[in-house]
């Protein structure tokens, strides 16, 4: 394990333009359950996992109705509010300070990688605190709409104020395709970047699974030609994980750190202080 953490570090410390992916298994330590691990909410309850893929649906047959629904049942996640960032989120954000990490990509929607200071965060699927217009797909903070009083004044679904739009809450729903501006920022990372690490997802999750494949063609010697540059790039793609994925399996990633983000992270960052 050690050994790992120090080829980690040493790969992060090489790099010119590292990155991060991250999934539910990085905010299991802030106590928020994943959806497949041993824990997780679909592990727990299969019927709340056949519910999810109809709630897109909902929304685009009735608006209205989504919201009120929306508005009268409990979270899924319970209060995301009361729950802070770990060690793990704390060790990216400093990893980006010290300017070798550019960017995280994350499927969580819980707003912790914001909140433990990283900057520069793509939320792949959504915020949920923030809300989204379908048409122009601009973000709004939570409390820039009183959804209560809308709702109490029959006036869902909330509008758009720039285009006038109907306005969902930005979390992605299965079935629900991924804002492009975010798709397409994140594919230009993935593109970019020559380390991925990739934090605690089981990588089962499509159009988000790909981004570590696409970074993996870049390895090899790219023919000359109309895209290829003749030259050989290299991607290292380092996975940190409770349990190996199908990244570890097909082997996309380079190697595998099996054990909790909360506390090998920051161990990478101390053995990266050291090293750099
Ligand atoms: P997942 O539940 O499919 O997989 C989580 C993975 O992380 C599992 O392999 C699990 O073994 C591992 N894991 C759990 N705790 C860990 C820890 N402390 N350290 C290292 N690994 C750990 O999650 P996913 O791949 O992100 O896909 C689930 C989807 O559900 C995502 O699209 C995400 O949007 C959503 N989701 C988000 C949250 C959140 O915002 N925190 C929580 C649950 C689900």
């Amino acid at each position: 394990m050690e050994k790992l953490i120090n080829r980690a570090a040493k790969d992060l410390v090489e790099s010119k333009y590292a990155i991060a992916l991250t999934g539910a298994g990085m905010s299991t330590e802030s106590g928020i359950p994943d959806f497949r691990g041993p824990k997780g909410i679909w592990t727990k309850q299969p019927e709340a996992e056949r519910k999810a893929y109809q709630t897109y649906g909902k929304f685009q047959a009735n608006p209205k109705e989504y919201w009120e629904e929306r508005l009268s049942g409990p979270s899924l996640f319970g209060d995301l509010g009361k729950v802070a960032p770990n060690p793990g989120h704390y060790a990216l954000a400093e990893l980006e300070k010290m300017g070798i990490l550019k960017c995280v990509i994350t499927q969580n929607i819980d707003n912790l990688h914001e909140r433990a200071g990283s900057k520069r965060v793509l939320d792949y699927h959504g915020n949920a605190f923030k809300l989204r217009c379908v048409s122009c797909n601009t973000r709004y903070d939570l409390e820039e709409y009183d959804l209560q009083k809308l709702r109490d004044e029959g006036r869902l679904p909330p509008l758009c104020k720039k285009c006038g739009g109907t306005v969902k809450d930005d979390i992605v729903h299965f079935t629900e395709p991924i804002p492009l501006d975010i798709a397409e920022e994140s594919e230009k990372e993935a593109l970019e970047c020559d380390l991925m690490l990739i934090c605690g997802t089981s990588a089962v999750v499509y159009p988000f699974a790909n981004l570590p494949l696409m970074a993996r063609s870049r390895s090899g010697t790219l023919p000359s030609g109309l895209y290829g540059t003749g030259y050989r790039t290299t991607v290292k793609i380092i996975e940190l994980n409770a349990e190996p994925t199908p990244l570890t399996h097909e082997g996309v990633s380079d190697y595998l750190i099996q054990g909790k983000t909360g506390e090998i992270l920051p161990q990478i960052v101390d053995e990266v202080k050291r090293a750099s």
